[in-house]
């Protein structure tokens, strides 16, 4: 599966799971708090696979899992650039410090396993444009 493959999956699961959120009332905040990795293991084991497990993508306290797809993760299935024998397929687009590029053969990519940015409640809120 492409990552863009990938995206538009998941993007369909989390717009059907907020628009049942929202037909039950639910206010912006309580949609944000409903996304927390504990709630949404237990509440909405099918939306990943890793919710199966009890296991987080990231090594994170407090994950909120709303930012799944993380909005500065810019990517192309096709390649951005090649970089020598090395194509680039995605990047961090305010170039967190807590991200890096990573080569896995022949191919860069984002790895945003140590960044936390997406994944605080405080960045959903202050990101969130939806308006229920
Ligand atoms: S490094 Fe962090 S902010 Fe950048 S794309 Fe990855 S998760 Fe998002």
């Amino acid at each position: 599966m492409t990552y863009r493959q990938w995206l538009d999956v998941h993007s369909k699961k989390h717009k059907a799971l907020v628009d049942a959120l929202v037909l039950k009332n639910f206010t912006q905040e309580q949609i944000i708090e409903y996304f927390d990795f504990e709630n949404m293991v237990k509440e909405e084991n099918d939306f990943c696979f890793l919710y199966k497990e009890n296991k987080k993508c990231h090594d994170i306290k407090s994950l909120n899992c709303y930012f799944c797809a993380c909005p500065h993760f810019r990517f192309d299935d096709k390649g951005i650039q090649t970089k020598g024998q090395l194509t680039q397929y995605s990047f961090c687009s305010i170039h967190s410090k807590e991200g890096k590029q990573g080569i896995f053969g022949n191919s860069i990519h984002q790895d945003c396993s140590n960044c936390k940015v997406p994944h605080a409640k405080e960045y959903v809120k202050k990101h969130l444009s939806f308006q229920p």
